[in-house]
């Protein structure tokens, strides 16, 4: 198809039948004057008393607890930059779809018009009240992380901002994987970070978190090597500053074993990747053109275990594969925050179904023939029915373990069944 008629294609079906993608579903009876009036007034008042008495009746009499608002200001969209919050809102619909259908959550997009830090947080915490979760989206670094930072302190439902830990999660897992196949430790390898922004922070804390060494990771930026004798230094980019006298990826990709793009297309080049050490894993997530292509890296060395962020490539890093589980089981155990001790089990969990024997509809979804966990399978897929059923529990339980969970699940029998059905 060519990009003209894509084009159109993605205008249709964003036009027509009715314009946008979600749309608001009664979910009790409307058909009589006595449904009515329950609905709104008179009955209404009933419960609006319940929950004036006791706040937390909230989640008893509406769809507070099944509702997440995926709020932007449409500051860093896609890789579109900052077009505004009405230019952002197709994301943001979009991202409400995916909500339902992966994790049935419903979703308010919110787009809010103002860049200041300040007012962004009024404004979501003004209007917390209505929400079980709030997802932060598409918002640029620095000032995205600022915002998540003190809305995760100052609301007591989960907050996540998922550019930041979307991805973060994703690739954890499927890093994880990766140095198994390549028989590495993540304590030993030597990490090229390329990128500093939202993503490449918060994926870099996780992977330390998992065990990846502080000294054993180079970062760049736009100016090259993040060095700690560099001036003006955000305190994100701080926590990462090396002590290596090196300025260049070239000089940061020789011997190293691991590359993490979320920067730009194009900036690896063949002989970069010769100079890597054997097996090297190749992570180039930049979006939608990977830091090198997909082709070239692999024409490149037949030892690469490479992944990127495009669905035309194996090993897609796809957020889609995190934020629906990851709020199913905040939701679901009624969590105040989603902290590490939840990220870590959704990596956990994701890592450990890409081992798993790949039941036959996903093969079929994806044309393939026999998906198994290799070089060209180290996450799972996201129409893999199975993510619904590992990846919300684990969640769920990690909540309440860390004690953050205010609705402690009690039967996981047949709370793994309820996420069936
Ligand atoms: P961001 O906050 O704007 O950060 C971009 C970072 O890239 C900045 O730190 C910037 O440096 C750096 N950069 C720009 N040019 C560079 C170069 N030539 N070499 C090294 N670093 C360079 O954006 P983000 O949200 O983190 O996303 C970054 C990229 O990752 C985008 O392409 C995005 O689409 C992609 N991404 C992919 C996935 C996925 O695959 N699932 C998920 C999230 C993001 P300065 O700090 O100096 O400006
Ligand atoms: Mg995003």
């Amino acid at each position: 198809m060519s990009k003209q008629s894509k084009r159109i294609e993605a205008l249709v079906y964003h036009a027509k039948p009715t314009p946008g993608k979600i749309k608001v579903v009664p979910t009790k009876k409307y058909a009589s004057q006595r449904d009515l009036s329950l609905a709104y007034s008179p009955g209404v008042a009933e419960p609006c008393l319940e929950i004036e008495k006791n706040v937390e009746n909230v989640y008893k009499y509406t769809a507070k607890g099944n509702l997440v608002a995926v709020i932007s200001n449409g500051t860093a969209v896609l890789g579109l930059g900052n077009i505004g919050p009405e230019a952002s809102k197709p994301v943001m619909e979009g991202k409400g779809l995916l909500f339902k259908i992966f994790a049935d959550i419903d979703v308010f997009d919110i787009e809010v018009d103002t860049e200041n830090i300040d007012e962004f947080i009024e404004t979501v915490k003004n209007i917390a009240p209505t929400f079980g979760g709030i997802n932060l989206e598409d918002i640029k670094a620095p000032e995205a992380f600022e915002i998540e930072r003190r809305l995760k302190e100052e609301l007591d439902i989960p907050v996540m901002h998922d550019d930041q830990h979307g991805t973060a999660i994703i690739s954890a897992a499927a890093l994880l994987n990766a140095l198994e196949l390549a028989k590495k430790k993540i304590e030993e390898v030597k990490v090229v970070v390329s990128g500093a922004g939202a993503a490449a922070i918060s994926c870099t804390r996780l992977y330390q978190a998992f065990g990846a060494k502080r000294e054993n990771i180079v970062m760049l930026d736009s100016k090259g090597v993040i060095r700690d004798d560099r001036e003006n230094l955000s305190a994100e980019k701080a926590e990462f500053a090396t002590h290596r006298k090196i300025d260049t990826l070239e000089e940061a990709m020789e011997n190293a074993d691991v590359f993490i793009g979320l920067s730009m297309a194009d900036i690896v080049s063949p002989e970069m990747l010769k100079s890597m050490a054997a097996n090297p894993i190749v992570f180039a997530m930049a979006n939608p053109n990977p830091e090198i292509s997909y082709q070239l890296a692999i024409d490149t060395r037949d030892d690469i275990i490479m992944a990127t962020g495009r669905s035309d490539h194996p090993n897609q890093v796809n957020n889609v594969l995190g934020f629906p589980f990851i709020f199913r089981g905040a939701l679901d155990v009624r969590a105040t925050k989603i902290n590490e001790a939840m990220k870590m089990a959704a990596v956990k969990a994701l890592s450990r179904l890409a081992k798993e024997p790949v039941p036959e509809q996903v093969n079929l979804a994806y044309n393939e023939t026999r998906l198994t966990f290799g070089k060209d399978y180290i996450i799972p897929k996201p129409f893999d029915p199975r993510l619904i059923a590992e990846v919300p529990p684990a969640v769920a339980k990690a909540a309440m373990e860390s004690g953050v969970a205010k609705e402690p699940i009690e039967d996981w029998h047949r709370y793994r069944n309820s996420l069936l059905e």
